[in-house]
């Protein structure tokens, strides 16, 4: 160990976290009976343990995979001028102070005026994320401490993407009660079921699911009519935005509604609540809103996103959903172009179908990718741009790269990227 700590490739390491590392690595070593041959393969291999902790917290990743929208790669891209901006928060800041009148204040005052001002709402509430408001709706309103009950049908007891079942959210803290069929729930079901203990009507987005033929469900209208005569409260957990004027309609047959910010809005990950003033309110008394609250960052970007919108300013993602046919095909061409120049490849322009992702409900997007092929195989060369942070897709044996949520200022890049590796895979 002395003589490891003490190689001279070690110079200038923080000591104790490389005792650290030293350590596990030595034991892995000895759980699974390995280990390396000499002292210059020991200090590589925790040379590079050292190293993975000092990298950067993200790489670049160039998404040519033709789906807009995904988790794993931190979902909606966010403007650059207001990431600029964030440069405020190297010092303090007047998160929860008013300054005109020295007083304590509300930290996301501002944000919930924004949206209260975008989508016609009476009140609205910042949450981490959505998962985080179906939690707190249900402990507020029907929290199994109490015995209370939500009802929810049988129809959306869905799997979202990433084992994320909502209802399976909502049972940690109520009781659910569930109403219908898979194929099909009508509101005599919700009728039948409610009780005294019922207090929740709850209304899950199948988002990236669906079901044809037998089915039938209830219209948000006459669930929020029942909702109102048996003195429920009706939450409608929409997933995404579909649109600020779907939003708006949806707000008006339900207590409460919610969706995530990094799905269609296109901001930073965050959960939004909107609804009438009493329930907000009720949201925001209880303890664990302190739980799910946003943080300075946060409240930045979906600040200055939501101001984006009240500008008539497009998101990054909205500015890739409007790409029509036209730009699509003249961007395939330009990174075809590029990638045409590099000896021993074979490129063409191809048609493909972009998605959305993200559990959001909407058409296809005909796109248009660059199929490449070179002497190496298909798998391979996937693999070797994958490490490089270009993510494609494996079509017929062949990679390609959808063009359709790659900014064109990365064509450069990518094309680096194939070359290198048709050097040296
Ligand atoms: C995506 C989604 C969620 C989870 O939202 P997060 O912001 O990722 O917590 C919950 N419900 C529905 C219907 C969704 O589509």
């Amino acid at each position: 160990m002395h003589t490891l700590l003490n190689a001279p490739c070690f110079v200038g390491c923080n000591r104790a976290i490389l005792k650290a590392l030293a350590n596990a690595l030595l034991e892995e070593c000895r759980q699974n009976q390995c280990g390396y041959e000499n002292l210059a393969q020991w200090c590589g291999a925790l040379q590079a343990r050292y190293e993975a902790l000092l990298a950067p917290p993200f790489k670049k990743v160039y998404n040519a995979t033709g789906v807009l929208l995904s988790t794993n790669l931190g979902r909606a891209p966010l403007e650059s001028g207001a990431l600029r901006e964030l440069e405020i928060l190297s010092g303090y800041v007047d998160l929860e102070v008013d300054l005109e009148r020295a007083m304590r204040f509300e930290r996301a005052f501002q944000a919930q005026n924004l949206l209260k001002a975008l989508f016609n709402a009476p009140d609205a509430l910042i949450l981490n994320n959505n998962a985080s408001a179906l939690v707190l709706v249900a402990s507020v309103f029907a929290p199994k401490s109490k015995r209370k009950q939500t009802l929810l049908s049988y129809g959306q007891l869905v799997e979202i993407g990433g084992g994320f079942r909502a209802h399976e959210l909502l049972e940690s803290v109520t009781h659910l009660k569930l109403v219908g069929s898979t194929n099909k729930t009508y509101l005599r079901d919700y009728k039948n079921a409610c009780s005294d203990a019922s207090a929740l009507l709850a209304s899950v987005h199948w988002s990236n699911f669906s079901m044809q033929g037998f089915v039938a469900s209830v219209p948000s209208k006459s669930l929020f009519a029942l909702a109102q005569e048996k003195g429920l409260v009706l939450y409608e957990d929409l997933g995404s935005v579909q649109s600020l004027e779907h939003t708006k309609k949806a707000l008006k047959s339900a207590h409460l509604l919610s969706f995530s910010a990094d799905k269609l809005l296109g901001s930073v990950q965050a959960g939004i609540v909107l609804g009438e003033r009493e329930h907000i309110e009720a949201m925001r008394a209880h303890p664990l809103y302190r739980a799910f609250r946003v943080d300075k960052i946060t409240l930045f970007l979906l600040t200055k996103s939501l101001q984006g919108y009240l500008q008539g300013q497009k998101t990054p993602l909205q500015a890739f959903l409007e790409q029509d046919k036209d730009v699509l095909l003249n961007k395939a061409l330009k990174l075809h172009r590029a990638l045409s120049q590099i000896a021993g490849l074979k490129a063409f322009v191809i048609p493909t179908q972009a998605r959305i992702g993200g559990g959001v409900q909407m058409e296809d997007l005909e796109s248009f990718g660059v199929q490449i092929q070179a002497n190496i195989d298909s798998k391979a060369l996937y693999h070797a741009l994958y490490k490089r942070g270009v993510a494609g897709v494996v079509r017929s044996d062949c990679v390609v790269l959808d063009v359709c949520a790659l900014f064109e200022k990365d064509f450069f890049a990518i094309t680096h990227f194939v070359q290198e590796i048709l050097k040296s895979p």
